[in-house]
Formats: C-alpha cells, sequence, structure tokens
C-alpha cells in the first residue's frame, strides 16, 4: 500500500487520518496533529523517529503510513542578482521549476510557485507554453507543498535564520484556475499558523481570469470564496483583439467577461486586484493606457508592468523606457498605481518555464 504523503494533507486532513487510520483517540487528534504541523513545518523533521514526544508505538505507526517525500532537485542556478531557479524532478520523472527572488536587502525573498507540469494554456509569449502538451499535468497537493518547503531548505528558513521567505506567488509554470482542489489544500496549509503560517495578504495567485464555472461560481469568485488571498490578472493587453492573440483563452474569456467577476472578487476579499502585465513595444499605446484606465476605474486594482524576457522563437519586442514612463504616466495621472518590475535572473533562463524547456529540448 502506498504510503499518505504529509504534504499533502491540510490540518483537517490530517487529523481524519490520524482517527482513522493511526488510531489517535478523537481527543487528542488536534493536539497531535498540531505536533506532527510543528515538526516538519516550523522544525524541519527529516524522520518521524525524531518525534520523541511521542510513544515509540504512535511514531513506527505514523511511520510506516505516512511519508515525508519530496521531488529531487536537480539543477539550482543562482543569478548575479541574488535570484534563484531550482529545477525538481517529480516521481514521473517529469520536471518543473521553483524560483526565488530577492529583495534589496538579499534576506528576503518572494517563492514563485508552480501550480503544474507546463500549462494547459498557449499564451503566445510564455515559455511554459512551449514545454510540450503531452507532458502537462497538474501537481498535486504534496508536490506544490514540497516546493517551498525545498527551497526553505534551501535557505535554512528556519526560526533562527537570517534569510527569510516572506510572501508567496503562484505564477509560476500552469494556470491556477485548473488546479483549484489542489490550490485549495495547499493555500490551507500555507496559512495555517502551525504550518507555513503565511497570512492572506502574503500570499498572490495568479490566473488568466477563467470565467466557467466551478461549483456553481465562477473560477474567479470560487478563488476569493474559497482561497481568500491576492489575486493577480495576466492581462497582458487591455485591447480584446490583441489580448486573442497574446492569449487565446480571451476568445472564450473576454476582458469585458472578466470585469464583474473581478468586481465581485473585490467585495468577497476587499484586496485590491494586480493587474499583470508585460512591457512589450506595441501593446503600451496611448489607445491600450486608456483602455486599461477604464478597466481600473471599474475594479480596484494595480498595474504591475512586467519587463519582458525576449524568447528565443517569437518576435515580441521588449518595450523601451520611454514607452513605459509614457504609459505609466498615463495611468498615474489618472490616479492609479503602475509599478514597474525589472525582470530578475536574465543570466539563468528567468522567463518562467525556460529552465524546464530547456532540459527537454
Ligand atoms: S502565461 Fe501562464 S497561463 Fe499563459 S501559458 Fe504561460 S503559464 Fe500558462
Amino acid at each position: 500500500m502506498e504510503k499518505q504523503n504529509f504534504y499533502a494533507l491540510s490540518f483537517d486532513r490530517l487529523k481524519k487520518f490520524l482517527i482513522e487510520k493511526v488510531a489517535v483517540p478523537e481527543k487528542q487528534a488536534k493536539m497531535r496533529g498540531e505536533q506532527l504541523f510543528n515538526a516538519v513545518y516550523k522544525k524541519n523533521i527529516k524522520s518521524f523517529d525524531e518525534l520523541t514526544t511521542f510513544s515509540l508505538e504512535l511514531r513506527e505507526k505514523i511511520k510506516e503510513l505516512i511519508s515525508l517525500d519530496k521531488p529531487k532537485v536537480i539543477d539550482v542556478q543562482e543569478s548575479k542578482d541574488g535570484t534563484i531557479k531550482f529545477l525538481l524532478e517529480l516521481k514521473d520523472k517529469r520536471n518543473v521549476e521553483t524560483v526565488l527572488i530577492p529583495d534589496k536587502t538579499k534576506s528576503r525573498y518572494t517563492i514563485c510557485l508552480s501550480v503544474s507540469v507546463g500549462c494547459y494554456l498557449s499564451c503566445d509569449m510564455c515559455a511554459t507554453a512551449q514545454i510540450s502538451k503531452k507532458l502537462v499535468r497538474n501537481l498535486s497537493v504534496s508536490e506544490i507543498t514540497s516546493q517551498i518547503i525545498l527551497c526553505k531548505e534551501y535557505l535554512k528558513d528556519w526560526k533562527t535564520s537570517d534569510k527569510k521567505i516572506k510572501t508567496q506567488v503562484l505564477m509560476g509554470q500552469g494556470e491556477s484556475g485548473y488546479n483549484l482542489d489542489n490550490l485549495k489544500t495547499y493555500i490551507e496549509i500555507a496559512k495555517h499558523n502551525s504550518a507555513l503560517d503565511y497570512g492572506r495578504t502574503r500570499i498572490t495567485v495568479s490566473s488568466v481570469g477563467l470565467c466557467n464555472k466551478k461549483e456553481e461560481l465562477s473560477v474567479i469568485e470560487w478563488i476569493g470564496r474559497n482561497i481568500d488571498t491576492y489575486l493577480a490578472i495576466s492581462l497582458h493587453s487591455s485591447i480584446n483583439s490583441q489580448r486573442d492573440k497574446l492569449m487565446p483563452i480571451n476568445k472564450k474569456f473576454s476582458i469585458d467577461s472578466l470585469i464583474p467577476e473581478l468586481k465581485k472578487y473585490y467585495e468577497i476579499t476587499k484586496l485590491p486586484i494586480f493587474i499583470e502585465y508585460i512591457a512589450l513595444e506595441d501593446n503600451l499605446s496611448e489607445e491600450h493606457a486608456k483602455a486599461l484606465v477604464a478597466i481600473m476605474k471599474k475594479v480596484p486594482s494595480k498595474l504591475n508592468l512586467i519587463e519582458f524576457n525576449p524568447l528565443e522563437n517569437r518576435s515580441y519586442k521588449a518595450a523601451s523606457k520611454e514607452t513605459i514612463d509614457k504609459f505609466s504616466k498615463i495611468i498615474q495621472d489618472n490616479g492609479f498605481l503602475a509599478l514597474f518590475r525589472k525582470s530578475k535572473g536574465r543570466d539563468i533562463n528567468a522567463s518562467c518555464g525556460s529552465l524546464a524547456l530547456k532540459k527537454i529540448n
């Protein structure tokens, strides 16, 4: 019988498992669950043998039924700017990436987590989209959780370390909206105060903005009600005809259909939406800026302009500083926040998916 992977269990599921499979008395399950979460997520035990406050019999039973298996780190690349990129090998030999992005102090990091191997979508300007469709699959909960554990191990981000992963963005490989149940369980582990202990405003979930239904709600509304973190919408163009080309999913869920759903997201969470927008030479015209202002007037939001990392087989041109400044000024003159994020880790195949793509080719 295959063991239950610990990193796949939310607190409630762990409690249930302890009662039903490990025969922990119901009254003790909460305490034992908290001890286990603390030991694994805060003290980083490598084996259940380290649970010295548990009886030998209980430890043996847990060892027999639960594993602490994680993917293998097969490549780590550190950029001159401090960005660290990890290539992981999963049980089925597929690869996935995780990235640590430092702040100015180089001791605080944002982790960029992946939710799938490759991506089901085909955004034209994205390296991940070029990973063979045959390889695409969703990551399990334990594969998502393991990414942050492996990065914490690399940084030695435990109690006394001065290097810390302060924020999480689920913006790596894959579309969150296609892996919602696993994402929800992962976020429960990420938020639980005996586990990873991240508040809702230290986590950002990214999506292209799927409006299909999940339990009678649009995916965006479902994320608001069930995940309750910051939401980043990959817009990348404020004009439908161009977004259709950059992100073919726009033909199904156009910008106009996103707006009411984003408004609902704000009403549910009271958190502004981050609009993610890659800075290309031809998506930052005055017309684009005006169209974006019209969107931002309808939805409480902030703009993140992202430096474009050119792809070998695509002709998109990164926007010049002058184009970016002109565009940002129009947004800011209308009273909205526009931040320009420089691309990090250019020397280590920084754009999401490119390391995994290199491994395949
Ligand atoms: S941009 Fe995001 S959603 Fe689009 S193909 Fe890349 S990983 Fe998938």
